[in-house]
């Protein structure tokens, strides 16, 4: 402060003059001292939205914003800005305090209140959070977050002519989506599958789909549609699906297997062997089919594959796509689960191809699996190769159809030298095997238009 260092000499330095003097001084001091207290006590407020930014704008969208300062908030302002053109969505405006001494502990504040689709049109545009302290200097923070705005519902419709299909094997559905969508595709219960324009008609979409040997009856697969701001809209399509009867199987696990087993995926665990293999057999194995419904969600969305599948050469099949397995152990019986892909036993560590181009997505345990290898084909198509002993690829290689990825085993969950050879679409395994003909391949492909 200059006037302190002007001053000091005349009272301190003994020049006569009475202390009286010095009051004004020592009252401008004071509120010197005051104001740069008031100053420094002055922060900057944090600001939040509680739970996050919305995925999207719609005509009418919630939004709660928080905020801690020890001053309070004197304004709130939220715009959405649009084309360079902003639009107040909400603001509070508390009288301003800015020379008063109050402790510093002001609750946080929280305003929760509607951006109304004023100014808005379909595209993108910015939230914009402005929150200024109540306080001397009154700093204000902001928060902004680009979103996409969704003004409009989705529509699907479904294309006239049926999809023929057998149960446990692969349907391609074409389907055309309108309205305000960004999420389109086949929903058969809990499975989804994803979709893709069509080649020669972008308009057009086409999505994958089974009806998996799990799903009853009851259960009508639907084309779905749907917005970021979580409107949905669905339609049935007409589909002709073949019977196909699944083998019940019974399998007797011995001592040796049981043992096996267990010390391999679940050492050290606690309980009866048989409770054991069951947790194995069920969670685990949902487990790994949860991990590779993920990679397949991350699918590349083109086609990679070229043709029909190679299968194990001179493999013989030993259990076919959905087996209906009961699993049974010292003459009880522990489980049931679907054998959703076929077993093809050859020569002990017979090499294993590559089903059809693509890329390893996975290389490594895969828990029920064993030393597992997944190629994405592409499209939400995905080959598993389980119970492998050696595997000469790593995830992120690029194979080709034919291309030894490793050797046959008996890891995982396997009493005997074979190969596990699983087809995963979107969500679902299918039978791999129509993948193999020539013939269904070229209807596949005309159907797929890719
Ligand atoms: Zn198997």
């Amino acid at each position: 402060m200059p006037e302190y260092g002007l001053r000091e000499p005349s009272y301190f330095g003994g020049s006569g003059r009475s202390l009286l003097g010095a009051i004004p001084v020592l009252l401008l001091l004071a509120a010197a001292g005051a104001t740069g207290y008031l100053w420094f006590q002055s922060t900057a407020p944090a600001v939040e939205v509680a739970g996050g930014f919305p995925r999207a704008l719609g005509p009418s969208t919630p939004l709660k914003v928080r905020w801690t300062n020890p001053h309070g908030a004197r304004r709130v302002t939220v715009f959405t800005e649009q084309n360079g053109v902003r639009n107040v969505a909400f603001e509070r405006v508390e009288p301003a305090v800015r020379f008063a001494f109050r402790p510093p502990a002001a609750a946080p504040g929280e305003a929760a209140f509607n951006i109304p689709k004023t100014g808005l049109a379909p595209g993108k545009a910015t939230v914009i959070i402005e929150v200024q302290s109540n306080d001397l200097r009154g700093q204000t923070s902001q928060i902004s977050h680009e979103l996409p705005v969704v003004l409009e519902k989705p529509t699907v419709t479904a294309g006239a002519a049926p999809v023929f299909l057998r149960r446990g094997g692969a349907g391609v559905v074409q389907f055309t989506v309108g309205g305000g969508w960004s999420d389109a595709g086949v929903r058969v219960g809990k499975f989804t599958f994803p979709s893709w324009p069509s080649k020669s008609k972008p308009e057009r979409r086409l999505a994958f789909f089974t009806i998996p040997p799990e799903v009853d009856d009851e259960t009508v697969p639907l084309l779905f549609s749907r917005n970021a701001i979580g409107d949905e809209a669905t339609a049935p399509f007409p589909f002709k699906v073949t019977a196909v009867k699944f083998r019940d199987r019974t399998l007797e696990l011995g001592d040796k297997l049981m043992t096996k087993v267990l010390d391999e995926l679940d050492s050290g665990a606690q309980g009866e062997a048989a409770e054991r293999f069951a947790r194995v057999n069920s969670v685990m194995r949902r487990a790994n089919d949860a991990t590779l419904a993920a990679l397949a969600a991350k699918s590349e969305p083109a086609r990679l594959w070229d043709g029909p599948f190679v299968m194990l050469p001179r493999g013989k099949a030993e259990a076919l796509f959905a087996d209906h397995r009961t699993y049974r152990y010292a003459g009880k019986s522990l489980n049931r689960e679907w054998h959703l892909g076929i077993d093809m036993a050859s020569t002990k560590n017979a090499p294993v191809p590559a089903g059809n181009n693509g890329k390893v997505v996975h290389a490594g345990r895969l828990g029920i699996y064993g030393n597992c290898v997944v190629i994405d084909h592409g499209l939400s198509v995905l080959t598993v190769y389980g119970h492998m002993s050696d595997l000469s690829v790593k995830a992120g290689d690029t194979v080709k159809k034919g291309q030894e990825i490793g050797k046959s085993g008996m890891s995982g969950l396997a009493g005997g030298d074979h190969l596990h050879l699983g087809l995963m679409l979107g969500s679902a395994f299918v039978d791999p095997v129509e993948w193999s003909y020539a013939s269904w391949m070229e209807k596949l492909l005309a159907a797929l238009d890719q």
